[in-house]
């Protein structure tokens, strides 16, 4: 059999294309669709293969024609030929309108299914990952009119409005006309409020049809109608593209009336659909042209003044509000120029740039390494694409995108719908593994509470000296002469951070956090040598300066060297502590030996302070079950983890020469973005097996960018990692990542079960 009527009752998609089965359901549901029949895809495979169309079987389907309507060829009837793939290609193959002779409808079919393969489909499939050789069906369909008359015309409607997900009809409708002229856009159609004021009863009708199918499917429809003389006809209907917002919305709702279960909510969305709803992002971004992109470092849209000094984004941030602070690259004394400006452009950097850290941290918008716009910090301006971008121009950054507009564009706001806390609530039932957020500042813990972190599984305390009043008494510190001098400084130091302390304790709200002691280099905090002055700040530097930073004098190194400075950090926590109770554990950071945290340990003394190793150095994974006699907890790492296992420098590694690796398969993900499961992760994994066997209940973190990341959080989940750890903004991210991570192994396992059933 290869040609189907409506009535037929066949509704394999495979066979009949997705147009041509749904037209099947809707006719099945007792819906008012013009009758007709499909030419399956079997028979477009025969085609193919032998140009021979079925054409007794097709007689017969016009012979159902003329039975449901009481017309045939040269006697009223009029055919459309549409095309009907598996999957929905909207616009991209050929639909012939008002047949009516057989010759015509002969040769339309042929067309159609020619159509498959014009250069549109063709270039539509290859974007979309869609086999070319699934090939489409024909539908032959009696043709209805909405040029009829005044009372005719047609339309397109959601069941619901896809930015939002309200429920209710969205749409247009364009009253004395045919589809095509709607299609077209030669003239603008109405909302579809219009045939509400037209034709009242069939608004009614289309809104209540709409609901069924909506309610039959189980998901939002996208439904085209035309309108003949006062009597609707549906022509099509599918599952509706939206936006993330919409579909949060759309699944809580389907749960809610009980037409999906929570899980099958969860396994619609997936975790990187929740990204771009934290920040703000811009209302219509396909309607503008950047002006240029780079590395969309941290994410949200933002526009404002450009200014190309940190001082002067202070006072311009002060006086008028938005500025965007764009630099070649920034360093820690722009610090305080970051922190005033909404967002931060620069030319140069990659994702872990010093720009693209700090403005994460924050919780702002930033754009790096945007390499082709050239930045004249002489005339305060840039070039881009031809144009000039003067100081106290206005331009706005897509942080999630990488690209950069002129002007102030709209922007949407971000904010955790009742829908979204909802939803993150079943995830939260169904997931194993803990989420917490790295937060360094009260702002960020707030936030991490308000987006649902279940702790801080990781505030480093570099931030605080960077802060300006700050970096001056610790450059105090670090150039002193004398040891009274350092002293008084480090006493200074403790003032402050007591009250740092203090003010993230507050913010807590019972939350238990994991402070992390100082791990940055020295020279760090240091102006750079071509800005000093004076001879001796010159020197210094000098001394401080190393061949390889990232593996050289830091962490728990430096504390070593410098017990005075940890001495001062514990003793500032525990201060803080005792004037605001607060679950508080310290983590010591680059531990190598069992001998490092005992060494700590010394300066924690008797006071009740948990204490645990960032697990992020080769030699330390190795003796984890040395290391786990005195840690109470370990955090992974991940990010120098995996610097270390392969040996590669970040930086390095992804301007370099990762892509190429990713391109040509030798590796088949970027390890600093995906978890390496067979080095790094397998590392992990010994490390903690190492570990239990010492003390089974040591807790196991994970903090570093891929605890934010969800293939790796599946990982985490299944190797007996507590938590994760990441930024506040991909918690949410997180939360379903971990639920779908329980639920795909559940699916795995029960696939597993019947397998063994079968075998
Ligand atoms: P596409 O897959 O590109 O959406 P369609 O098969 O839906 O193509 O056809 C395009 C348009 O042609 C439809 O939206 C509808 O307006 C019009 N059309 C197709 N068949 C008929 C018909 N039988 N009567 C009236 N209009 C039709
Ligand atoms: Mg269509
Ligand atoms: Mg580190």
């Amino acid at each position: 059999m290869l040609v189907y009527t409506f009535d037929d009752g066949c509704e394999d998609k495979n066979l009949l294309g997705n147009k041509g089965a749904n037209l099947v359901t809707m006719t099945k549901l007792g819906m008012p669709v013009p009758p007709g029949f499909v030419i399956s895809i079997d028979a477009y495979h025969r085609f193919k293969t032998s140009t021979d169309l079925p054409y007794d079987e097709i007689k017969d389907g016009l012979e159902y024609i003329r039975r449901k309507t009481g017309k045939s060829f040269g006697n009223g009837l009029q055919v459309s030929v549409r095309s009907s793939a598996p999957v929905s290609m909207p616009g991209m193959m050929d639909t012939v309108l008002n047949i009516k002779d057989e010759a015509t409808m002969l040769a339309a079919i042929i067309r159609v299914f020619e159509s498959w393969d014009n250069i549109r489909a063709v270039e539509y499939r290859r974007l979309n990952h869609i086999p070319s050789d699934l090939g489409t069906a024909a539908i032959i369909q009696t043709m209805v009119f909405g040029n009829a008359d005044e009372r005719s015309g047609t339309g397109v409607v959601f069941s619901r409005n896809p930015n939002t997900g309200e429920k209710g009809l969205f749409g247009e409708y364009l009253p004395h006309a045919q589809g095509e002229d709607l299609v077209s856009g030669t003239v603008t159609p109405f909302p579809i409020e219009e045939l509400r004021r037209r034709l009242p009863e069939v608004y009614d009708e289309l809104s209540r049809l709409a609901d069924t199918l909506e309610n039959y499917f189980k998901d939002m429809q996208d439904i085209e109608f035309t309108v003949e003389s006062g009597k609707l006809y549906l022509l099509q209907t599918r599952t509706g593209k939206r936006t993330s917002r919409a579909a949060i919305k759309i699944v809580v709702d389907l749960a809610k009336s009980n037409l999906i279960s929570t899980s099958e909510a969860l396994l619609r969305i997936s975790p990187d659909e929740l990204k771009g709803l934290i920040h703000k992002s811009i209302a219509n971004p396909e309607s503008y042209v950047p002006i240029s992109r780079g590395l969309g470092a941290a994410p949200g849209a933002v526009s404002g003044k450009v200014v190309f000094d940190p001082m002067e984004a202070i006072k311009a941030a002060a006086k008028n509000g938005g500025v965007i602070l764009v630099r070649p690259e920034t360093d820690p004394d722009d610090v305080p120029g970051i922190a005033a400006a909404a967002g931060v452009l620069t030319s140069r950097g990659g994702l872990t740039s010093h720009a693209a850290i700090v403005t994460r941290a924050m919780g702002k918008p930033c754009i790096c390494g945007a390499s082709d716009i050239k930045i004249n910090l002489n005339t305060e301006s840039f070039e881009a694409d031809d144009q000039v971008v003067l100081k106290g121009d206005v331009i706005t950054i897509d942080g999630n995108t990488g690209n950069v507009y002129k002007g102030a564009l709209p922007l949407v706001d971000a904010e955790l719908t009742s829908e979204l806390n909802e939803f993150l609530g079943w995830a939260s039932n169904v997931k194993r593994i803990g989420i917490r957020a790295n937060a360094d500042t009260p702002e960020a813990i707030r936030m991490a509470r308000k987006f649902g972190a279940e702790g801080i599984g990781l505030c480093r305390t570099e931030r605080q000296f960077n802060d300006p009043e700050r970096l001056g008494v610790i450059r105090e510190f670090i150039l002193a002469d004398t040891g009274a001098e350092r002293t008084a400084a480090l006493q200074k130091l403790k003032k402050l951070q007591i009250q740092d302390f203090k003010a993230l304790f507050e913010a807590l709200g019972g939350l238990p956090i994991i402070i992390r002691l100082l791990d940055l280099p020295l020279h760090e905090f240091l102006p750079s040598e071509s800005e000093c002055k004076d001879e001796r700040t010159r020197q210094r530097i000098c001394e401080l300066r190393e061949i390889n930073p990232m593996m050289g004098h830091r962490g728990v190194r430096l504390g070593i060297t410098n017990p005075e400075i940890y001495q001062m950090q514990i003793d500032a926590i525990w201060a803080a502590k005792q004037e605001v109770p607060a679950d508080v554990s310290i983590m010591v950071p680059q531990v190598i030996t069992l001998q490092e945290l005992l060494w700590v340990k010394r300066l924690i003394g008797m006071r009740d302070l948990k204490l645990g190793t960032m697990m992020e150095t080769v030699r330390g994974c190795l003796r984890a079950a040395r290391v786990a006699e005195v840690a109470d907890f370990f955090s992974f790492g991940t990010n120098d983890l995996t610097q270390a296992v392969y040996s590669f420098s970040r930086e390095d590694a992804e301007k370099k020469f990762l892509t190429t690796y990713i391109r040509e398969g030798i590796l088949k993900d970027n390890p600093f973005e995906v978890i390496d499961t067979n080095g790094v992760g397998r590392l992990i994994q010994l490390a903690i097996e190492w570990a239990k066997k010492v003390k089974p209940n040591i807790e196991i973190g994970v903090c570093g960018e891929h605890g934010g990341e969800p293939r790796s959080i599946a990982f985490f989940s299944s190797i007996g990692v507590d938590y994760v750890s990441c930024s506040p903004f991909r918690i949410p991210v997180a939360k379903l990542a971990a639920a779908r991570a329980v639920m795909e192994k559940i699916e795995l396992e029960r696939t597993q079960e019947e397998a063994e059933v079968t075998a």
